[in-house]
């Protein structure tokens, strides 16, 4: 019974994930961009569905008591959203209406970056900035406005995220001292 319950639950989370774009961007970016954003999010989107992941979610959910159901609706965002310090924000949490939105970095920032590195390494730095912003914002449902108490639990479940899935791979540590 127990775990008939819990599997409900994961597929219930990940049924809410869906990739969302603003009309007026898709229609004034170019196509060599669009193809970028398009791509990267359904990435993300994949990512985020995963079951290993997603079981991972519903532990730190448990271990944690957030309310799960609050969560109405998270939104992978196909464009960035540059905040007017000019970083990009990683991910949003309305509590009034249970949306969750996680963002990508830009285009342009993603090209620099493979100048320099490895596509694997470049692409697993993405994916695991996504599934760090999708915990803290699942944490800030229960932690409101507490900006370094999530940031400290982000850092820490992310770490054992890491060890259970890639304790080994050089790429993963290198990405853990990058995002922390
Ligand atoms: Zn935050």
């Amino acid at each position: 019974m127990v775990l008939v319950s819990v599997n409900m639950i994961h597929s219930e989370l990940s049924q809410k994930i869906r990739v969302v774009a603003n009309q007026k961007k898709v229609d004034n970016c170019s196509e060599h961009k669009l193809n970028f954003y398009n791509n990267y999010a359904k990435v993300v989107s994949e990512t985020l569905k995963k079951p290993f992941f997603q079981k991972f979610l519903h532990w730190i959910i448990r271990k944690e008591q957030i309310e799960k159901n609050v969560v109405n609706d998270i939104q992978v965002r196909v464009f960035p959203f540059q905040k007017e310090n000019g970083n990009c924000l990683a991910g949003r949490c309305y509590h009034n209406n249970g949306v969750i939105l996680i963002f990508p970095k830009k285009h342009s920032f993603v090209e620099r970056k493979l100048e320099n590195h490895k596509k694997r390494k470049v692409r697993f730095y993405l994916k695991s900035r996504a599934m760090a912003a999708l915990i803290h914002e699942l944490l800030h449902v229960k932690y409101k406005g507490k900006e370094n108490k999530v940031r400290k639990l982000t850092q820490k479940y992310f770490h054992i995220f890491i060890e259970l899935n890639n304790p080994d791979d050089p790429i993963a540590k290198n990405t853990l001292q990058v995002m922390f």
